[in-house]
């Protein structure tokens, strides 16, 4: 076995439907008494929920969360906080709603209670970003991570098949770079695995039928393990392209993500083989860069870049600012084969 370290923050996660009925109990759990609210305007109705379940523990709510956290935003929230006297946050969404209160903790250190509704796992990670003069920056700060998070599956019911089958795939994408992460460790290998295990079985099920509980928990459930690796090992070129597609191109994060996935997995085939083994069984396939694009196609999200309008001409910006300053990666990255990787995801025929 390869020598390894093992250091992961602790967190307390409550999973399972009806978990939001303990909101209260986990708050006050904390020693927080004024909570600010956060959402998107568009998961205000949660944000809502909350305050009434909350009732004196909430001191007010910001529910003007976006994408990517803009740095005027996060200034807005921080003073939304500051006048209401704020001892601790919630979270109350997806991605975006998680950034917004991990940039309001990265200043406070206050403690954030996360309740994601979507797959995209920032509440289990230490990473921050904000968006400032249109440059995304991020960082890794152990003052964001969520104290508790509360998954409850029965949220996640109203996420749309288009929504819920890329953001499931953005979960798959960071168990499959987990796998072959240069600080992967054993621990983190076997969620990795379940991860793509319990999202393969259950995306199919979520995006034919949004309001099975049943497969929609699995879903959560794979959720939270992409989560938790991303927050525990490092990330590779996948992530590098995605991060510099959504970044300077303004492509949607979770459709990036699947259209990049199957061919950051095949560019790395040779160099990086247990993990494909591991991949590949839990996909049930033969090949692991296969299986990921029969899963996107049967759940009926994007395959290629050009459907997602990335124009043809950005692919060679894109290469270059890729592999300028490239994270670790199994297979070494230089411009001409990332270009090829780009050109063939922005095709979007099945990896051969
Ligand atoms: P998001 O929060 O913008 O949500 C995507 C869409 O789903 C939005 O339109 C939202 O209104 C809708 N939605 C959310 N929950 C819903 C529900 N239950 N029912 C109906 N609609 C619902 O985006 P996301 O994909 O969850 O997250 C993407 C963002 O998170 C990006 O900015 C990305 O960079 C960030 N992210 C950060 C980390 C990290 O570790 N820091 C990890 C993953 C993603």
């Amino acid at each position: 076995m390869r020598p390894f370290v093992y250091d992961h923050a602790a967190q307390r996660v409550i999973f399972g439907i009806g978990s939001i009925e303990r909101l209260a109990d986990e708050v006050s759990r904390l020693g927080v008494r004024r909570v600010l609210i956060l959402s998107t305007p568009a998961e205000r109705r949660f944000a809502d929920d909350a305050a009434r379940r909350l009732g004196s523990l909430s001191a007010g709510m910001f529910a003007e969360a976006v994408m990517h956290v803009p740095i005027e935003t996060a200034r807005a929230a921080r003073q939304r906080a500051a006048e209401l006297e704020a001892d601790g946050y919630l979270t109350i969404g997806g991605g975006s709603t998680t950034g917004l209160g991990k940039a309001i903790a990265l200043e406070s250190s206050l403690p954030i209670v996360a309740v994601p509704t979507t797959y995209a796992g920032s509440e289990m990670t230490s990473i921050y970003g904000l968006t400032e003069g249109g440059i995304k920056k991020t960082g890794r700060d152990r003052r964001v991570l969520p104290a508790a998070v509360l998954y409850d599956p029965a949220l996640t019911l109203s996420l749309p098949p288009q929504i819920s089958g890329p953001s499931g795939m953005n979960a798959i994408a960071h168990c499959v770079e987990g796998l072959y992460a240069e600080d992967a460790n054993p621990i983190i290998s076997l969620m990795a695995a379940e991860g793509i295990r319990a999202l393969a079985r259950s995306l199919p099920i979520v995006v034919r039928q949004p309001d099975n509980l049943d497969a929609r928990s699995d879903a959560l459930y794979g959720a939270w393990l992409g989560g938790t690796v991303l927050g525990a090992v490092g990330m590779a070129i996948h992530h590098k392209l995605c991060h510099v597609l959504g970044g300077s191109f303004n492509l949607p994060h979770a459709e990036v993500h699947t259209v990049i996935l199957p061919y950051a997995t095949a560019f790395n085939r040779e160099a990086a083989p247990e993990a494909m083994r591991l991949v590949a069984g839990a996909l049930n396939a033969s090949d692991a860069a296969q299986g990921l694009y029969d899963l996107a196609v049967q759940i009926g999200a994007p395959t290629s870049l050009k459907e997602i309008d990335m124009p043809l001409d950005g692919l060679d910006r894109a290469a270059t600012l890729a592999t300028a300053n490239p994270y670790y990666n199994p297979r070494p990255v230089d411009v001409q084969s990332v270009r090829q990787l780009l050109q063939d995801a922005y095709d979007g025929r099945r990896p051969s």
